[in-house]
């Protein structure tokens, strides 16, 4: 009975990372990338393959990644398509068994998430709307980032079991930091609840939702389409109509549109981070918060409340 146990253990402790052996985690983006460093400390070593400043819609597939991804443990995915042309073909040629779909070191981080804007009715890409599956852009809300948080940390106490515990110490430290966190943003942003604004991609109603501002209109006239004359003109009439001033721009689109709309209905444009990394202040997921809320808040401020 002794010998078996022993025998088992054996068996276990070579089927598992050794207890202090990090775990290998590639990450689709940089948003999963911190909030994987969050939860998983120094017990993990994590990489993201896009930068925040890039449209997450249109990476460039670099083979650089395909080595990073064959040595990976495990990979966490923005999901709902948001990779679907450009991370698949990467993830195949990896070769790698234990982070293809399905596999334990796949994790999927839309799969817990509050997803908005799920279409209904027949799923299609036809006349290129990127977001087939729902908005894929749900990490911009505080409340799926603790959900995200958690299925991380779920999954490295089952890829890790040893450091189950500090997994947990750590999800708990962060799912504090941003409670308190979202009491500030919560404050700066009450003053403006139901304030009108366009949007140059569809990137943000999760965030909009949390906070009651109200997107009335996109610069695109659909995800993934580039503006027309025709659709710019009906953005200007609709800002105008609602009294909307402000014009939201993600870093990696031209402002030409944006700001020919801004001159005509006399707003602004300002550009957001959508993601970690989208500017130089939003070194993590809590200060990506920070400075998005802050910057929204002193824009409205500055056009006169609502
Ligand atoms: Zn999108």
């Amino acid at each position: 009975m002794k010998l078996l146990s022993i025998v088992t253990l054996a068996a276990l402790a070579a089927s598992a990372p050794a207890a202090n052996a990090a775990v290998n985690v590639m990450a689709s983006t940089e948003d999963l990338a911190d909030l994987t460093r969050q939860v998983g400390g120094d017990k993990v070593k994590v990489e993201s393959i896009a930068r925040g400043y890039q449209d997450p819609h249109f990476v460039e597939a670099k083979p650089s990644f395909i080595l990073k991804l064959a040595k990976a443990d495990l990979l966490v995915v923005v999901g709902r398509e948001l990779e679907i042309g450009w991370l698949p073909p990467l993830i195949q040629q990896s070769r790698n068994a234990k982070i293809q779909p399905g596999a334990e070191g796949y994790l999927d981080a839309s799969l817990t998430a509050k997803i908005l804007e799920i279409p209904t009715g027949q799923i299609t890409r036809a006349m290129g709307d990127v977001h087939p599956l729902g908005n894929p852009h749900y990490w911009l809300e505080p409340g799926n980032g603790r959900k995200i948080a958690q299925a991380i940390r779920d999954k490295f106490s089952q890829l890790s079991p040893g450091n189950a515990s500090y997994f947990a110490q750590r999800y708990s430290d962060f799912d504090a930091r941003l409670a308190a966190a979202e009491k500030r943003w919560d404050a700066t942003l009450a003053p403006f609840k139901g304030a009108k604004l366009v949007t140059f991609h569809r990137s943000w109603p999760n965030f909009m939702e949390r906070w009651g501002l109200d997107v009335i209109g996109y610069v695109e006239p659909k995800p993934g389409i580039p503006p027309t004359p025709q659709h710019t003109l009906e953005v200007i009439d609709a800002m105008k109509r609602e009294g909307a001033k402000l014009i939201v721009v993600e870093p990696y689109f031209d402002l030409k549109t944006p700001q020919s709309i801004a001159t005509q209905v006399g707003g602004k444009v300002m550009v957001l981070a959508p993601s970690v990394g989208g500017t130089k202040e939003a070194t993590d997921y809590i200060a990506l918060f920070e400075y998005d809320v802050n910057q929204l808040a002193a824009a409205f401020k500055q056009l006169g409340g609502k």
